[in-house]
């Protein structure tokens, strides 16, 4: 049987992003504008921008790939930019009928041109608020402390999770090197959060091994899990983390860029599915990537060959996943459940004879 699934059903899947950079997913239109404003922009035009803050198929691992953003991070030193770029996503997102997205970004690294921290946060507050009425989509923001930071801005991000916390901010993570700066430096910030009721989600098993994970839920207080590529190293994590349901928001595109995977077709995503855990498909950071959920998506199709009934539960297990109230969560489900019913239906009665093997 044909595994293929047609873009426009793929486009038309009602999906939930919950790891997304927001200083990785700016559109290069808006880079452009931005370096325009600030008198720095090096590039002729924007084929060279793009050339030059998209990740090289030949990307030597994480340090590179991250190196992307010092470039883009030193010229987003301005609430208005925060704030349009958080709107902007909202757009893209509902433009391919993403209906939750989470957008995470690091107010402390933001503060280089006088901004506080509380200024950039609300920035990105309001643009998601705007862009979630204008669009109809939910997006929620959720602040990173860095790994190659030192441990009182963690602290302070912290604080930030917990005073913005029910009005604009649903969680807060753990992002940067994780390859050369271990987590246990940031353990207080995460007290704080956890102590306050923070959503806690650890980028952690990305190029690392499984006991960064086991760190990231036992020490830092983790209820999801950034990428978790590297959980089946170990079999008895892998089998708390199936039994705790802890989710791994996993990015296929960045995963290969990055090198923690070497191709698509290798991406453990469909053995972590298969084996229980409960898995999500998401894009990390559009920019640097080059993709969307709807680019996900298709490479989860085409290489790992997941069909529509996978990704119902793949979607549903973001649902679950969401930093959201019960409330809020409940009724993404039912549209959520409401949409996919249709498409697998509409499926169903399009699927030629020749298709039923
Ligand atoms: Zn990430």
């Amino acid at each position: 049987m044909n595994h293929i699934i047609d873009n426009e059903v793929l486009l038309r899947l009602p999906k939930v992003d919950l790891h997304c950079h927001l200083d990785g997913s700016i559109r290069p239109e808006t880079m452009w504008d931005i370096l325009e404003a600030e008198k720095a922009n090096p590039f002729k035009d924007l084929e060279e921008l793009k050339a030059n803050v998209s990740v090289p198929l030949d990307c030597s691992g994480l340090v590179e790939y991250l190196k992307c953003f010092d470039y883009v991070l030193a010229h987003l030193q301005k609430p208005e930019y925060i704030k349009r770029i958080a709107y902007e996503i909202g757009q893209d997102a509902a433009g391919e009928n993403v209906r939750r997205v989470e957008l995470r970004f690091s107010p402390i690294l933001h503060t280089a041109k006088g901004s506080t921290a509380e200024e950039i946060t609300e920035a990105a507050i309001e643009g998601a608020r705007e862009s979630s009425l204008d669009n109809n989509i939910s997006i929620g923001v959720i602040v990173c402390c860095i790994r190659e930071k030192p441990p009182e801005l963690s602290t302070k991000v912290a604080e930030i999770a917990a005073a913005y916390k029910g009005s604009g901010v649903s969680g807060m993570d753990l992002a940067g090197d994780e390859k050369n700066y271990l987590s246990g430096i940031h353990h207080e910030a995460f007290r704080i959060a956890h102590e306050n009721g923070v959503n806690i989600t650890v980028h952690a098993g990305e190029v690392m091994g499984p006991e960064t994970i086991k760190y990231a839920i036992d020490v830092l207080g983790a209820r999801r899990i950034g990428h978790g590529l590297n959980l089946r190293k170990d079999p008895a994590i892998m089998e708390e983390v199936r039994k705790k349901e802890i989710p791994l928001e996993m990015c296929l595109t960045s995963n290969v860029h990055t090198k923690a995977i070497d191709s698509f077709e290798n991406h453990p995503l469909k053995y972590y599915l298969d084996s229980g855990v409960r898995v999500t498909i998401n894009t990390d950071n559009r920019l640097m990537s080059d993709t969307d959920m709807t680019t996900e998506f298709r490479r989860a199709n085409r290489y790992l060959k997941l069909g529509l009934d996978d990704f119902r539960k793949i979607i549903l297990n973001g649902v679950e996943a969401a930093f959201m109230t019960d409330n809020e969560k409940n009724k993404l489900r039912l549209s959520v459940e409401d949409e996919m019913k249709q498409i697998l239906n509409h499926n169903d009665e399009t699927r030629s004879p020749n298709d039923e093997n």
